[in-house]
């Protein structure tokens, strides 16, 4: 259904990008693969995509898998999927941070040598402590050589190893924070997803005589001499280089030109030059320099934008899966009826501004009705909860088809046929408002006089009769009303409609989560559907007459199964 929809204006906003070769820029979408992208990380690969071509330039994929613990491949085919889901044509080959761990080994040794890194072991709450307050750990001034030896150790996950951690060495009292000797490179105990312990530089002898002993020829284990209850080693511990050390290394390697981050970094800046400057001193090959352009975050109202809560959701069972419609993920906007354009447009329209702000969900959607609103077809449906008959005394004896433009204005979009009976459907709520008497519109057919009304004890239609009227005035009219023939060609639907996640407005990163779950985030009801609508499939896109837009999620069955339709947000807040 999305197909022709009509164009937004695209790509008119001004961008400072400095050092610009035409023709040679180069940026890249970095994405962790930790989770699903939602729309935050769509702004981000879809910046760098514009900024790229807009320089006739192109972006590249690299996955930023410095943290070893939270990812896996299923992500990784997962946000190839979004960014190609979102339009974006990327250069491959695709890469890894850790691709490039070999050479950031040698690099350290090369900076340790450099006197650039130093190796300390002061404890992570005393270091925060220290940065905090611009005071130099007792290592700072250590010897290189004693330096080199802890990095062997680390390399090797000794016990006294994995209790440092190497420091770029730069200034402790400056007033930027970031450049308070950041930790360059850590040791991790979980092995790698990619590389697992290919980097070690020593196996345990213990996990080598018990476990591979395939392995003890090649590493001139003996048995024998193995204590059979100790590790020689902590064999599962792992260094890793930082984000702050490996994003400037990489990004230079790899020739990126322009490297796009959230503003939050800002302070980060002069780190990152600082750091590939200190990298380009040591490299045996030249690194080029890598300019940084930064870009607002998104943040959307009622909405986390974070992998760790929004894989919460999903484990808890808040919701049926990263897909689902109430996801701020590229894959459950789009599910919900997003068109890719409105959220291009939305996310150009912000262009360039560096301020983070808390962005209406009203807004987005409002631009997807303007997209959506020309071209999808009308549809009828009647809630089956209360539906009342409406016996037209003078209607047509046998039923009669005629054919009715699916959209009123736009001829392009085709008829559909409408069958008119003597006895129609009318939704319980519109048969409330009518008092006997009453002159009414039949939508897609012509006036009706509504003669009587009846109603049970509590109130609730249970029939009306009431005669055509086919030479009165629509204008004269109040009510005009959606109606279904008294057939047995109905289509049977589920409608769902969504609302928010999360009830706060602007959650705060420390609310806890739990307590801010909309309790009530998906209602359903059931209805009829005019006969026309068993030739709706997946992701069609259709206006129910005076209810709203919708999406197919799944299409009516042959067997009488209804098709579930998912109502799309038209930007107008309705509340219950
Ligand atoms: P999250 O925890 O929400 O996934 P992240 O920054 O850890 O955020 P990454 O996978 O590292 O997730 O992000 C990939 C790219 O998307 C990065 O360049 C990051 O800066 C960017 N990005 C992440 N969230 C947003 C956002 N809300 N708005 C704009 N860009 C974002
Ligand atoms: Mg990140
Ligand atoms: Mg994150």
């Amino acid at each position: 259904a999305a197909a022709g929809m009509g164009g937004g204006d695209t790509g008119s906003f001004k961008i400072d990008l400095r050092n610009v070769v035409k023709g040679a820029v180069k940026t890249r979408f970095p994405p962790e693969p930790s989770g699903f992208m939602h729309i935050g990380h769509a702004k981000a690969a879809l910046l760098n995509y514009h900024i790229a071509t807009l320089h006739g330039g192109h972006m590249a994929i690299r996955f930023d898998d410095t943290n070893p613990a939270k990812e896996n491949t299923e992500y990784v085919d997962a946000i190839i999927a979004d960014v190609e889901r979102l339009g974006l044509k990327f250069k491959g080959p695709i890469t890894y941070t850790s691709d490039y761990f070999p050479q950031m080994l040698d690099l350290a040794e090369r900076l340790i040598k450099a006197g650039t890194l130093y190796a300390d072991d002061t404890p992570v709450e005393q270091m925060r402590a220290e940065r905090l307050e611009g005071i130099e750990s007792k290592r700072r001034n250590r010897p290189v050589e004693e330096s080199l030896a802890v990095w062997k150790e680390m390399v090797e996950g000794t016990l006294q190893g994995k209790q440092s951690c190497m420091r770029f060495k730069i200034n402790m009292k400056d007033n930027n924070y970031t450049l308070r000797d950041p930790v360059a490179y850590r040791c991790n105990d979980t092995p790698h997803w990619r590389t697992g312990t290919k980097y070690k530089a020593r196996l345990c002898t213990f996990c080598v005589a018990e476990e591979m002993p395939s392995l003890q020829e090649i590493f001139g284990v003996n048995p024998a001499e193995q204590n059979p209850n100790q590790h020689s080693l902590d064999c599962s511990s792992e260094v890793y280089p930082t984000y702050d050390c490996a994003c400037p290394f990489v990004d230079a390697l790899e020739g990126v030109t322009h490297a796009l981050r959230t503003s939050e970094y800002k302070d980060r800046e002069a780190q990152f030059y600082w750091v590939l400057k200190a990298q380009q001193q040591v490299f045996m090959t030249g690194l080029p320099d890598v300019q940084i352009w930064d870009y607002s975050r998104l943040a959307l109202v009622n909405t986390v934008l974070s992998k760790r809560k929004l894989t919460w959701f999903v484990e808890s069972k808040h919701v049926d899966g990263w897909d689902d419609p109430r996801m701020p993920t590229v894959q459950g906007v789009f599910r919900r009826g997003l068109q890719l354009e409105a959220l291009r447009d939305f996310i150009l329209a912000q262009g360039a501004s560096k301020n983070t702000t808390l962005q209406e969900w009203d807004k987005l959607w409002t631009m997807n009705k303007r997209l959506i609103d020309p071209v999808c077809p009308r549809h009828v449906a009647v809630k089956s909860e209360g539906r009342v008959k409406l016996r037209l005394n003078n209607g047509p004896a046998e039923p009669e088809v005629v054919s009715v433009p699916k959209h009123k204005k736009n001829p392009d979009v085709g008829v559909k046929s409408t069958t008119r009976t003597k006895e129609i459907w009318l939704e319980q709520e519109d048969a409330q408002i009518i008092s006997e008497g009453e002159e009414v519109t039949l939508m897609d057919w012509g006036n009706a006089i509504v003669q009587r009304v009846s109603k049970d004890d509590s109130g609730m239609v249970t029939g009306m009769e009431g005669v055509l009227h086919l030479e009165g005035s629509v204008k004269s009219t109040k009510v005009k009303l959606t109606w279904l023939p008294v057939t047995d060609v109905l289509i049977p639907l589920r409608l769902l409609d969504f609302d928010h996640l999360i009830t706060k407005k602007k959650p705060e990163e420390d609310d806890k989560i739990e307590d801010l779950v909309n309790p009530k985030s998906r209602t359903e009801c059931a209805a009829w559907g005019d006969a026309n609508m068993q030739d709706l499939r997946k992701s069609d896109v259709l206006q129910l007459e005076r209810k709203g837009y919708y999406i197919v999620d799944v299409p009516a069955g042959p067997g009488g199964q209804p098709a579930v339709l998912f109502s799309i947000p038209d930007g107008h807040q309705k509340k219950p």
